[in-house]
């Protein structure tokens, strides 16, 4: 940590270049300047990401790529283990480190804070914000957060129960906390802070529940609110007294009915994910969730575009104004959100090169976009993976929908499905090769009307039907095949051609997100495991190694003493894990979270896991009649599939009901679902929304798949995992 005051003195000097010092604490005395995080504005966008990764994307830009140079193509086979440290969950890890100073920041589930020695992974302090637990039912997809923002000697975190709190960066202790949501409403804060001159801009999910999204801006200093932009209407369209309030009454108020669910259930919009600083026009970009319900049908029968749900909005960066948006599919649908990795960049156009300043965006929808960032001009949008729901965009960028896509009671199987061809997995992109690069997906989902539909609180009310389509017994066989269909792959995108210029298929649809680097390389793990290095010109696989765990966060890199790390976070979890699960066949799964770091002939070695033996035994007698089955079946889907996983077969991460003893007893099985007897474990009461009938229903159908189960154990096994 000693080189920080030259450090310190560099980033001065090159502030006064790029964005004048006028905001920041560089005129300040050398005795008040923090020992740890010591980083401003300047600092972020002039030495980041280099040595350092002071911010989620690495930069402002968000583009993940590092100039650092010294593993190269030519050495990365060299890469080894330099150390790795234990995180001790088996819930999902999405976080992205930070780096400054030497120390490293990073989260993990439950909103855990860790600072290390990021040469050695020494702990240097833990932070704990002692999230009731209950909140877990809130939490769409997993308990996660995906990391810190630092700033003035603090570390900043969005806590699950929506909290924003500050942290002294030396020592872990709260400088201040902020209740930033409604918490009797089913918020979460899963996204990591970025800051802006002084600012701290946080977002929230929870529009799979029913929530109203929006933006907000912290004082880094003392946590007060300084501005906040709503993303839909006022349910009653008056004005809110936020800055957005100008936007609606202008534009947003008339893309909206005067009823329909979306006045009672928020109307969606989370701002839950992508939130980056345009330092050129001074003005934070941020990208808009899906619609609640996501059935606009439901949500706003009048049928209107719905602003600004699954759009990039721009906003001055000092007030919260809002300057432009684009919507990336009006009437949002079937939760394409467009939160995914906004990245700015420079690119050439046209015969003579012309360099347009650009937002780049894979949302979840399918297509790639290309925006001007001053303006939001719409320059061009191809899809970069297979889709069913539109015959392509017009010349304004809108979608030309394919009708049956926006569905009714008649089952419509779409690509993609909710989890997107992209989701949150963080893109790069290399400004050499001018290339984006794309942690894409292939998973379908069918669509239809919900026609049980009712507004429900705190609990998935998306007004799509999950039991749609689905049988009480399931062909032996058919989970796998239907996992083994599932297709992930890594794209190497040209923005300007918006055509793909060389692609990877993965063997598990959800692929981590994505690191570049000046020394030509790509870094992607894999929620299988593998941790692999790419040639990012040609995408040959350079190097791979076995993470005994999931990783489907953001890698890092950084250097310290002339050394440069590679890291990245490591868990199973996530939603993918949950709903779908890993292909992994296990009923309970190990606390296998880890930050694992390498360099060039490291020697360390990642521990074995072993995984945990579980009895798989039927606790009842199959009961009930076949339409008793049927009904705990499509009240299974619609309520507990989320978590506990489809079919019944949990990934492990939260019990696999099939061979819990609450199974066998149906008092206890009541108490649980009805009463929430384990509701400090996040299994909070469903008498809301279930009778005990329908409760025990469920319980008919979770035994009778466990029969099922175990007779197809029994018979011969199918080929695939
Ligand atoms: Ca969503």
């Amino acid at each position: 940590m000693h080189a920080r005051t030259i450090i310190k003195g560099l980033c001065a000097g090159l502030c006064l270049i790029l964005l004048g010092c006028s905001n920041d604490n560089n005129s300040e005395t050398e005795t008040t300047q923090p020992a740890f995080a010591d980083v401003d504005t300047a600092r972020i966008a002039a030495t980041s990401p280099g040595t350092e990764w002071l911010s989620y994307g690495g930069g402002y830009n968000e583009q993940r790529h590092s100039s650092l140079t010294q593993i190269t193509t030519q050495n990365v086979e060299k890469l080894g283990v330099a150390w790795t440290y234990d995180l001790a969950t088996n819930r999902g890890v999405e976080a992205t480190p930070i780096v400054v100073d030497g120390v490293m920041y990073v989260t993990s589930a439950w909103s855990l804070v860790y600072a290390l020695d990021a040469a050695t992974g020494k702990e240097l302090w833990v932070y704990d914000p002692e999230v009731d637990k209950s909140v877990g039912v809130k939490a769409c997809c997993d308990v996660v957060n995906r990391g810190v923002g630092v700033y003035g000697g603090k570390v900043f975190v969005g806590v699950i129960d929506g909290r924003l709190e500050a942290l002294d960066a030396e020592t872990g202790a709260v400088v201040w906390s902020t209740v930033t949501v409604d918490q009797t409403k089913p918020y979460t804060i899963t996204g990591a802070p970025r800051i802006v001159n002084g600012l701290v801009l946080i977002g929230n999910g929870g529009a799979e529940l029913g929530v109203r999204g929006y933006i907000s801006a912290y004082s880094a200093e003392t946590g007060e609110l300084v501005w906040r932009f709503y993303t839909v209407p006022n349910p009653n369209k008056m004005p809110d007294g936020a800055v957005s309030d100008a936007a609606f009454e202008s534009i947003g108020n008339l893309t909206w009915g005067d009823d329909g669910a979306w006045v009672t259930d928020g109307g969606g919009g989370t701002v839950w994910d992508s939130i980056v600083y345009d330092h050129v026009g001074d003005q934070i970009i941020f990208g808009v969730g899906n619609g609640s319900p996501w059935n606009r049908t439901i949500r706003d029968p009048a049928g209107g575009d719905n602003l600004f749900l699954s759009s990039i909005v721009a906003v001055d960066a000092k007030t919260g104004t809002y300057k432009w948006h684009f919507q990336t599919t009006p009437g949002d649908n079937w939760d394409y959100t467009a939160t995914q990795s906004i990245i700015l960049a420079e690119l050439p156009f046209g015969e003579g090169g012309t360099t347009r300043r650009v937002v780049m965006q894979a949302p979840k929808n399918s297509f790639f976009y290309v925006l001007d960032a001053a303006t939001g001009e719409f320059i061009s949008g191809k899809p970069f993976g297979p889709q069913n729901w539109a015959a392509g965009l017009d010349e304004n960028g809108r979608p030309i929908e394919i009708p049956a896509a926006r569905y009714g009671t008649e089952l419509y199987a779409q690509l993609p499905g909710p989890h997107g061809a992209h989701n949150w997995h963080p893109m790069a992109f290399n400004p050499s090769l001018k290339l984006a690069y794309i942690p894409a997906q292939e998973i379908p989902a069918t669509y239809s009307l919900d026609k049980l539909w009712k507004t429900k609180q705190v609990k998935w009310n998306t007004g799509s039907d999950f039991a749609g389509g689905l049988a009480v017994d399931v062909p032996p066989g058919l989970m796998q095949a239907s996992r083994a269909s599932l297709k992930g792959r890594l794209i190497a995108w040209d923005p300007v051609t918006q055509e793909a210029r060389w692609s990877v298929e993965h063997d598990n649809a959800w692929n981590g997100g994505v690191l570049s680097t000046a020394g030509g390389l790509i870094f992607q793990g894999k929620l299988a495991g593998d941790f692999v290095a790419y040639d990012a010109a040609t995408g040959a696989k350079l190097w791979t190694t076995n993470l005994k765990s999931g990783a489907a966060s953001g890698p890092a890199t950084f250097e310290i003493d002339g050394e440069q790390y590679v890291t990245i976070t490591t868990g199973w979890g996530t939603l993918y894990a949950l709903t779908v699960g890993l292909g992994y066949d296990t009923p309970v799964s190990p606390k296998v979270g880890k930050v694992v770091t390498f360099k060039l002939g490291g020697t360390g070695t990642i521990a074995d896991i072993p995984l945990p033996e579980v009895e798989r035994v039927v606790k009842a007698d199959p009961f009930g009649t076949p339409e008793e089955q049927q009904t705990g079946m499509i009240h299974y889907a619609r309520n507990c599939a989320v978590c506990h996983g489809g079919l019944g077969i949990s990934s492990g991460v939260l019990p696999d009901l099939r061979w819990s003893d609450y199974s066998g007893n149906a008092d206890a099985w009541q108490a649980v679902v009805a009463e929430g007897v384990l509701a400090d474990q996040g299994m909070v009461s469903f008498s809301d929304v279930l009778t005990p009938e329908d409760i025990e229903a469920i319980r008919a159908y979770v035994v009778r798949q466990a029969h099922n189960a175990t007779a197809q154990a029994k018979a011969p096994a199918p080929s695939g995992n």
